[in-house]
């Protein structure tokens, strides 16, 4: 290809009507697959879908926009999972509001990168607007900060690393204090835990295990005692992470009784609300998240329920100046004559280096929408978890493990009198056929050894009526199979 033609590709002063003309046919394209979805997934297996994607030479470029985008019906759009469909009940995965759609549009076009304050301008200061107001929603005080991360993983492991460093700096810089560090989370949090603490050069047995109660919530008694263990025995006691919002239960942990335990404690209190941050907009719910202003610091992503597109999500801290525990400075890029002349630059602040204008989809949300109409939106979903738990305790066929405090809700297919080794072979098979059919897809887990099912509820649009007949599917394919098992066993 000659160089012009190569050149015609880039978003420069000659082409913004070529990226006008592009961009109009790929929204098109997604439009039409939106408006036309009937199921959530084809359910296609990898193995077929890999013979499409090894057809493709990627060598041979096509001529044309239009065949590029034909082709990528083949191998993407025709069989991707849509988060959008009433009937997709699986993950923490949300339709997404078309505000931040806009964002997302401008922030890869514009292609800011949030490292320097000369290479975003705006950009850093419309992030660090939005970090304040989230933490002024958390209520964590004057001199809280943060900054966006790419997810919730890493905001903990950020959030985890200023535990660290701050356990050390109090532990005198003694050699033998890394391997001595404990951090204490409920059975229900996340496994980003475990991989934080493994990243920051913790012990194999760093993180403690803290008992739930009956509604899975991490007891403050409990967690009580495990410090006192770790004191008696030696141990230092770095952070306990709580979670506001477990992926399983969507149990919000006491958080204010956990704070007090912290306080006495001397110990960093870490607020995992990866999935609840949806609650600090919410019209009637915000209580459940009371306590979260004691944290020091707090995970929130957005992409979980703020309705924000992959990814969007930031670590706060209740006392900014522990940020500095990521800060280097680098003469290419952010010398330390810049910090000392007030120039905002977020690496000083962050894991990343490059790093996208994720913010900006927040920003157009709230100016677009509000924060209220958001948190409306995420009060939908918990209203429909409490529906569909009032469905399955009213049905025999059926056993749940515990009200949620958020928006999912596990249950299994256990008809009296089924065993527990059956029912846990039958609720896999109709997980698993459930979504080949494409008929609907919702998640797997385990509790207390066993396999159970779960529902995710993110989506606004799905209905009562989407869960009752979503649970008829359930029992048929589960049916079916205890019944073709009880016949071959008899047989
Ligand atoms: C999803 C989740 C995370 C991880 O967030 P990612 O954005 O997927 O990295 C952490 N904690 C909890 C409680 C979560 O639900």
């Amino acid at each position: 290809m000659p160089d012009s033609a190569a050149r015609e590709h880039l978003l420069t002063n000659r082409s913004a009507d070529r990226y006008r003309r592009m961009l109009a046919q790929a929204v098109d394209r997604v439009a039409t697959r939106v408006a036309g979805t009937e199921r959530p997934c084809t359910g296609i297996a990898p193995e077929h879908l890999e013979l499409e994607i090894a057809a493709v030479d990627l060598d041979r470029p096509l001529a044309d926009v239009g065949g590029a985008l034909d082709e990528l019906e083949d191998v993407y759009l025709r069989d991707a999972v849509y988060f959008h469909h009433p009937r997709y009940l699986a993950h923490l995965n949300c339709p997404v509001v078309i505000p931040a759609l806009l964002g997302e549009a401008v922030l890869s076009a514009v292609n800011s990168s949030l490292d320097t304050w000369d290479q975003s301008a705006g950009g850093t200061l419309i992030e660090r607007s939005l970090i304040a107001w989230t933490a002024r929603r958390a209520g964590l005080g004057p001199a809280a900060d943060g900054v966006f991360t790419s997810g919730g993983s890493q905001s903990n492991l950020q959030g985890l690393l200023l535990a660290r460093e701050e356990a050390l700096a109090a532990a005198g810089a003694r050699a033998d204090a890394l391997p001595r560090l404990r951090v204490f989370t409920s059975a229900a949090g996340h496994f980003s835990v475990q991989k934080s603490a493994k990243l920051l050069g913790l012990a194999a047995d760093a993180v403690v295990i803290v008992d739930v109660d009956e509604r899975r919530r991490m007891r403050p008694d409990a967690l009580a005692a495990r410090l006192r263990e770790c004191r008696e025995r030696g141990l230092v006691a770095m952070a306990v992470c709580a979670t506001a919002g477990t992926t399983d239960f969507g149990s919000v942990d006491p958080l204010a009784e956990i704070a007090l335990e912290c306080a006495e404690s001397g110990v960093w209190l870490h607020v995992d609300a990866a999935y609840g941050c949806g609650l600090l907009v919410s019209p009637t719910r915000r209580h459940r998240l009371d306590g979260i202003e004691q944290a020091d610091s707090v995970t929130v992503d957005y992409h979980k329920s703020f309705f924000q597109p992959v990814s969007s999500s930031a670590l706060l801290v209740r006392d900014g100046r522990t940020l500095r525990h990521a800060t280097y400075h680098a003469d290419y890029l952010n010398p330390a004559r810049a910090a000392e002349r007030r120039i905002p630059n977020q690496v000083d602040k962050s894991l990343q280096t490059t790093r996208r204008f994720d913010a900006l989809k927040l920003w157009l949300t709230l100016r677009i929408m509000g924060p209220d109409a958001i948190g409306a939106l995420f009060d939908e979903v918990v209203d429909r978890a409490e529906t569909a738990g009032d469905l399955l305790a009213a049905d025999p066929r059926f056993e749940v493990v515990t009200r949620s405090q958020l928006s999912t809700v596990v249950f299994r297919y256990l008809p009296a009198g089924l065993d527990d080794d059956l029912a846990d072979a039958a609720n896999l098979h109709a997980r698993e056929s459930l979504a080949a059919s494409g008929a609907a897809v919702v998640a797997a887990t385990r509790v207390d050894g066993r396999h159970f099912l779960k529902f995710t509820l993110l989506n606004p649009e799905t209905t009562s009526e989407d869960i009752e007949a979503v649970l008829e599917l359930i029992a048929e394919h589960a049916g079916r199979f205890v019944d073709a098992h009880t016949a071959v066993t008899a047989a």
